[in-house]
């Protein structure tokens, strides 16, 4: 497994194999797959190669998921 810890909520990201379409697309929480409206924040890139292609994902996170819900 690939995972990149670098952003504002330092988690694990999921495996790029496990995430919806949504999430691929930068349209949900990359953790809890809610779907993202206001206070997004890019938490980084999923590292991935199929052959040669590079396959690297950006990922998006919530509110929901960075300990700033009010
Ligand atoms: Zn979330």
């Amino acid at each position: 497994m690939t995972a990149s810890a670098d952003g504002p909520a330092s988690r694990l990201l999921p495996d790029p194999r496990v995430l919806t379409w949504d999430q691929s697309a930068g349209r949900a929480c990359i953790w809890c797959k809610k779907a993202l409206t206001t206070g997004t924040v890019s938490v980084g890139f999923i590292r991935d190669r199929l052959g040669a292609h590079n396959l690297d994902t950006e990922v998006w996170a919530g509110p929901c998921c960075l300990g700033e819900e009010t």
